[in-house]
C-alpha cells in the first residue's frame, strides 16, 4: 500500500493548483483576483457589442465606469492585503450584480467597468446605484466603523459609429466629475434616445 502523502507534499501540491488555476483564469480572460473579465478579453466583446449598436439603433450600449473613493488611504491604513481583500468583495458584488449579457471587467487596480447592451442599458443607472450602495457595505478586514468603501461612477452612452477609446474617455470624464463632485456618487450622460428610422 502506497504511504498517505507528507502534509508539505499536499501543501506543495495545493501550491500548484494554485497557480494553475490562475493561469486558468487568465486564460479565460479572467482577472485572477475579482474574477472579473481582463482589459484584453473587454476589447474583444465591447467591440463586438458596439459593432451591433452601429448596425441597430435597438440595441444601445452603457458605460458603466466605477472607481474605489480614496483607496490608497485605506490601503495605507489597513494593509495592502486588507485591500486585496476589499477588491475580491467587491469583484463578487459586481458578478453577482449584473446579467450574462452584462460585461464586467476590472480595468485595473481599484477601476472596473460594466458594459450593458440591449433595452436595459437604458436603466442602467438602476445597477449602477444598486452597486455603490452595496460598496458601503463592504468592510475592509480590520477597519474601523466608519471607514467604508466607497465607489464614484461614470455613465455613458455608446453613440452610433463612436469607438471604445472614445466612450470610455467620455465615461471616465464623468467619473471624474463624480470625483470632483464629492465621491461616492453617480455622474450619467443623459440618455441618447434611438435615431428615429426615416
Ligand atoms: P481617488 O478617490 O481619487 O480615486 O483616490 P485613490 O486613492 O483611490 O486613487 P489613487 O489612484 O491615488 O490610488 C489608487 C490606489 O489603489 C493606489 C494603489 O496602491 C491601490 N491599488 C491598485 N491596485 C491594487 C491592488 O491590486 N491591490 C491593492 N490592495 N491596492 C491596489
Ligand atoms: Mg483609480
Ligand atoms: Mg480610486
Amino acid at each position: 500500500m502506497s504511504q498517505a502523502p507528507s502534509r508539505r507534499a499536499l501543501l506543495a501540491r495545493i501550491k500548484t493548483l494554485e497557480t494553475e488555476n490562475k493561469r486558468l483564469r487568465a486564460q479565460a480572460g479572467r482577472d485572477p483576483l475579482t474574477g472579473l473579465h481582463t482589459r484584453r478579453f473587454m476589447k474583444d466583446v465591447a467591440g463586438r457589442m458596439l459593432a451591433l449598436h452601429d448596425r441597430d439603433p435597438g440595441h444601445p450600449v452603457a458605460l458603466i465606469v466605477c472607481d474605489v473613493d480614496r483607496f490608497k488611504l485605506l490601503n495605507d491604513a489597513y494593509g495592502h492585503p486588507a485591500g486585496d481583500a476589499a477588491l475580491k468583495r467587491l469583484g463578487a458584488l459586481i458578478r453577482r450584480g449584473v446579467r450574462r449579457s452584462d460585461l464586467a471587467v476590472r480595468l485595473g487596480g481599484e477601476e472596473f467597468a460594466i458594459f450593458v447592451s440591449g433595452p436595459s442599458a437604458l436603466s442602467c443607472d438602476v445597477l449602477a446605484e444598486r452597486l455603490r450602495e452595496a460598496a458601503r457595505r463592504v468592510r475592509l478586514p480590520g477597519a474601523a466603523r466608519g471607514h467604508a468603501l466607497s465607489l464614484s461612477i461614470g455613465i455613458a452612452f455608446h453613440r452610433p459609429k463612436e469607438n471604445l477609446e472614445r466612450l470610455m474617455i467620455r465615461a471616465d470624464r464623468l467619473l471624474y466629475r463624480a470625483k470632483r463632485a464629492g465621491r461616492d456618487r453617480i455622474e450619467a450622460e443623459a440618455i441618447a434616445r434611438p435615431a428615429r428610422r426615416r
